[in-house]
């Protein structure tokens, strides 16, 4: 009954794919969506190729998923994700049952790189095995959706099947611990770099007693929140030691090199946005070279791919640099790094904060919280200009900016966005950088900016060259 049952949702799933086509609403989990619903058993029966890898995490989850794709792409495998649709059940569903025949059998395809909610977990792992699950990280997230990093470890770690070989971040004591005395664990980390610090250099770190003990933890160095190297000098805790780990950051050429415990180090490029990408590459490389891809299939792959993340984007108009960068919304670990970005670079700057939900009116929320969980301090410094403030919550914003010491006369504040478009051309002088930082939603809104930039200052240094 269960298999008839499963062919019914299958069937039935993929006619409403050529439908879907047909009204341009491709690339949604519709059939997933359906095929669960009709079928709450569909990913046991349905056919999965002979590897499979998950990757989750709190952040770098998509990037890295997507890596890992392409790199194994390139070496020649075929292969299917889920990078079109959602990363939730539906979502894993709609990509399997793409690659199968009307017997639910899969086919032309080697592998499986699938991108997981960390709170889907528990709905996915019951019918889904993978052999490699790559875990970035664990940090405290939206509130509202995540809790807390203790929460989300509890999904994972109850829904962990045992057959499944752990890579963890070695430098993360929570999600570092997913596994212990069940699963094969291997390890990734990022060894000290120039940038590190000897004490935490950001609001969020979310653990700082011993996991074993309870005394408090010491750490040899962070890079940045609770990823570090951290000790406890009471009962000896310490992570254990990695087999890939990122050395030799080099931030201005942008690379570095990935020794392997067993066999020859790589030296790999990274994308532009700091340490975040570093410990993406590492984690992708990892997973692949684990997976039997050859350390040249590899560092041919990164290098081809680093230039296309699309969270960060770098355009000129004129004298004027303008730099477009992802910053989740909720998420003060996302939009703490992203901010970091500026400390980095030289010159006088503005910026333009789309960070507070676009949407709010749609699937509102009152939880500022976050925001004094973020890191705004790189605000204060002399080197930047006007901060521009964009969003129905651009007061909550404020008021977080002004108790963080960001001078008031330095903010802008625009609830209306199309205001914003209208007024920011004047309002900038043209030369060093202009910062946009956007949550995910803000995303056209952010590229409407920029392209009215560019129109305007590009157009200004034309007439002044004519
Ligand atoms: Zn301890």
């Amino acid at each position: 009954m269960g298999k008839l049952r499963f062919l019914l949702a299958l069937w039935l799933a993929k006619l409403s794919v050529p439908a879907l086509k047909i009204t341009r609403h491709n690339g949604t989990d519709f059939p997933g969506s359906l095929a669960v619903k009709l079928c709450p058993d569909f990913l046991r029966y349905v056919g999965k190729p002979g590897t499979i890898v998950t990757v989750t995490g709190t952040n770098g989850k998509t990037t890295t998923s997507n890596m890992i794709g392409d790199i194994l792409e390139s070496s020649g495998r075929r292969i299917l994700s889920n990078r079109a649709g959602s990363n939730m059940l539906s979502g894993v569903a709609t990509a399997l049952l793409q690659h199968c025949d009307l017997l639910g059998r899969m086919k032309n395809c080697d592998a499986a790189v699938l991108e997981i909610d960390e709170r889907s977990s528990p709905f996915i792992y019951r019918h889904l095995t993978p052999d490699l699950l790559v875990v970035t990280n664990l940090y405290r997230d939206s509130i509202k959706r995540n809790g807390h990093s203790a929460f989300i470890y509890d999904k994972i770690a109850q829904s962990l099947p045992a057959g499944t070989t752990l890579l963890l971040n070695g430098n993360d004591a929570i999600s570092g611990l997913l596994g212990e005395g069940v699963n094969q664990r291997i390890f990734f980390s990022v060894d000290r770099t120039e940038r590190s610090t000897d004490v935490c250099p950001n609001i969020a770190c979310d653990i700082t007693a011993c996991p074993r003990c309870g005394h408090m933890l010491t750490f040899d160095y962070f890079h940045f929140h609770h990823i570090g190297a951290p000790r406890c000098p009471h009962c000896g805790f310490a992570m254990p030691e990695s087999s890939f780990v990122a050395r030799d950051v080099d931030f201005d050429a942008e690379t570095f090199t990935l020794a392997r415990k067993d066999g020859e180090s790589l030296r790999l490029p990274f994308p532009t946005g700091d340490l975040f990408n570093v410990f993406n590459v590492t984690a992708a490389a990892a997973a692949c070279l684990y997976l039997g891809v050859s350390g040249e299939d590899v560092t041919r792959a990164v290098s081809r791919l680093t230039a296309k993340t699309g969270r960060f984007e770098a355009a000129h108009a004129g004298d004027l640099d303008i730099v477009t960068m992802l910053s989740k919304n909720q998420n003060p670990i996302s939009s703490s790094q992203s901010l970091a970005y500026l400390g980095h670079v030289a010159g006088p700057k503005d910026v333009v904060l789309l960070l507070t939900d676009s949407k709010d009116a749609v699937h509102g929320h009152e939880d500022i919280s976050w925001l004094y969980d973020t890191d705004f301090d790189v605000l204060k410094d002399e080197s930047v200009g006007k901060v521009f403030l964009g969003g129905t919550r651009c007061y909550d914003l404020a008021l977080r900016l002004i108790l963080a010491g960001v001078p008031e006369d330095k903010l802008r504040l625009y609830p209306d966005y199309g205001q914003l478009e209208k007024d920011l051309p004047g309002q900038l002088e043209g030369r060093g950088t202009t910062a946009i930082f956007f949550e995910l939603y803000a995303m056209p809104i952010a590229q409407r900016l920029r392209q009215t930039l560019e129109a305007h200052f590009g157009n200004k240094k034309e007439e002044a060259n004519a």
